[in-house]
């Protein structure tokens, strides 16, 4: 169930983003997390997003567009994410503790509001 739809919504996702004209690879993988999903650079050109079926359809959707935000921003280069410190748009800076004041944070979130409204539209998961 989560697999087709996932897949369908992550072909959808790559076209609004732009990811599919962008070189590299990115696979997706379902499997159970300590969280609702992450993003993950791998190696130059390969990044995983990793999703937690322990959610709603709904909110997996959110969570998948989330982290196809993140993917678009490594592959862009516009985000590099060590330990403690970060690059964000040619800067290094030190990682706010704090979730919803990493600016790469702040975009994927209104990033995945968007896209879910755009995608439910008129859907079953309106
Ligand atoms: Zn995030």
């Amino acid at each position: 169930m989560f697999r087709s739809v996932v897949h369908a919504a992550s072909r959808w996702a790559a076209t609004e983003l732009g990811l599919d004209t962008l070189p590299g690879q990115v696979t997706i993988k379902i499997c159970p997390l300590d969280n609702y999903g992450d993003a993950l650079w791998l190696d130059e050109g390969k990044y995983r997003v990793r999703l937690s079926p322990q959610q709603s359809v709904k909110d997996v959707l959110g969570t998948l567009f989330h982290e196809l935000t993140h993917i678009h921003q490594y592959a862009t280069d516009r985000l590099d994410l060590g330990f403690k410190q970060a690059v964000w748009e040619g800067e290094t800076m030190q990682i706010p503790k704090t979730h919803s004041k990493r600016p790469w944070e702040i975009e994927a979130f209104a990033s995945e509001k968007k896209l879910l409204k755009k995608y439910s539209k008129g859907s079953i998961f309106a």
